[in-house]
Formats: structure tokens, sequence, C-alpha cells
């Protein structure tokens, strides 16, 4: 076995998530991989409706997207890989960029259809765009769910024009809530996870794949954002968030580095 970021085949076992496969941590870029890897398949019923409280959070969550790209490119072409029911879109929309999406599920991809945004269905790495097109690539809790980040990366690479951007939102284990949880940590999900990102882990991907960091923030991981992921009860759920926001707002863990990354790269060379 060998680590899906850097191939080194030196990998340490770390710990047995609450439901399913063991972790194993990469002594050499500090990822970690779910051994074994997760079985390649889509299950569509994954996907369901929102409700109204649900819309407003990830409405919100398009925001703190979008914010972090205007600053560096206010307009242009962008992709939301991975774009579930089409909030960002939507939101990228108003603000003036013009948006597509890619998403492999059916469901999702009809509710977009039904509001009239730009999307098509299927596996992103399956389907063929237009090269050095793009002025900007959103994937938000998306590479973990390639079994080969790399490649995916290379993709985002050709696609995107000259100083294009890449904005990726991924879990980061090596956070003070994600250590102090253990296997009960919520972004495991093994079933589903191939990989699970450091800091260093993730500018090894993109520094490999010729992108330059311009930003990486961490910060906590919202209930509201990984519901649709998790596995956990809505208590459950509302528990975490409590207590995430709680340690993250008063910095109960010191020194407390939050369970999510927000990185923002160029297409560099
Ligand atoms: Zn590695």
């Amino acid at each position: 076995m060998k680590c899906l970021i850097c191939n080194s085949s030196s990998l340490h076992f770390l710990l047995n998530p609450f439901r399913g496969s063991s972790i194993y941590r990469c002594d050499s870029c500090t990822n970690a991989i779910t051994i074994p890897a997760p079985e390649d398949k889509y299950e569509e019923n994954r996907f369901y409706q929102k409700g109204e409280e649900d819309v407003q959070a990830y409405t919100a969550y398009s925001g703190l997207i979008l914010d972090y790209i205007k600053n560096v490119k206010p307009e242009g072409n962008l992709l939301d890989i991975g774009c579930g029911a089409g909030y960002l879109l939507e939101e990228a929309g108003k603000a003036g960029y013009r948006a597509q999406g890619v998403d492999i599920s059916k469901g999702a991809i009809a509710f977009c259809k039904k509001r009239r945004l730009n999307v098509r269905q299927g596996y992103f790495g399956r389907i063929k765009f237009p090269e050095n097109y793009f002025d900007i690539l959103v994937a938000s809790h998306v590479v973990e769910h390639n079994p080969d980040p790399s490649l995916f990366v290379k993709k985002c690479r050709k696609l995107l024009k000259k100083d294009g951007l890449l904005f990726l939102s991924q879990t980061n284990y090596t956070g003070s809530v994600a250590k102090l949880l253990g296997r009960y940590w919520e972004g495991w999900v093994p079933n589903e996870h191939y990989s699970h990102f450091s800091p260093v882990g993730i500018e090894y991907l993109l520094s490999e794949n010729k992108f330059r960091i311009l930003r990486l923030s961490i910060l906590p991981l919202g209930y509201k954002i990984i519901c649709h992921f998790g596995n956990f009860s809505e208590i459950a759920n509302s528990l975490y968030n409590t207590f995430n926001y709680l340690i993250s707002r008063f910095k109960l863990i010191r020194p407390f580095s939050g369970d999510q990354m927000y990185i923002l790269a160029v297409k560099d060379r």
C-alpha cells in the first residue's frame, strides 16, 4: 500500500474510525488514507431535498467561498465540481460569474436544471470540458472522494487558463477537534473518503501539480456543512457543532486549529 499523495510506502496505522476501515498516516507527506479503500460506487439515494434552514446554511456557505475568491478574481468562467444542489452556482451567477457545475447525482442535477442552472451530470474525470477555458474551479469537499487526487488536480490544471484559480475546501484531520474526538471525529467517513488531508499534505499535492497556494485558512468544520456527508444523528450533529463552536470561539484547546481548510491556489508556471 502506498500514499495516494506522495506515493511513499512508509505508512503507519493511526486509528479505526467509529464506522468502517482503518486510517493510515503517511510518514513522508503527513496525509492519511483509508485502508481498505472505499468501494468505487455512488449511491444515488444519498441526495435529498434540503429544508429551508439548510438552504440558508448552504447559501451562506457559498457566500463565504465566493468572498474568498472575489478579491483575487472578481469575474470569469467558474466551474463548481461536485456542485450538488447548485447553491454556489446561484450565488456565483448573482455575483456576475459565468457559472456552470458538474455532479454525479442525478437528483441534484435535476433540481439544478429546474432552476435553469448550467449543469452536467456525471463524473468530473470522465466528462470532456474545454481546456484553458476556466478562470476559477471550485471543489468543495470533493478531492477526498477521489481515488487518484493527483489525476484530479492535473485535470483541473488543464481546464484552467493561465493564472486560473483552484479553490478547495478539505477537512483537516490534524485539527484540534479531530484529535480530541479521535475515532469519533465526523470527518473520517471511511466508507467514502479515500484520503484525509493535512495542511502539509494538501500543499504537497498542489505544488507537485504546479499550483501555488495563495491562501490557506484553517477554520472549524460546521455541522451544517458536514451533515450531508456524516453518519451521526441530528442531535449528535448539533452537539458536535456546539462543541466545535465553543472550542473555536473561546479557543478552549491551545494551540487551536480547526478541522477544515480553505485553500486558494493559482495555476503556476
Ligand atoms: Zn504521503
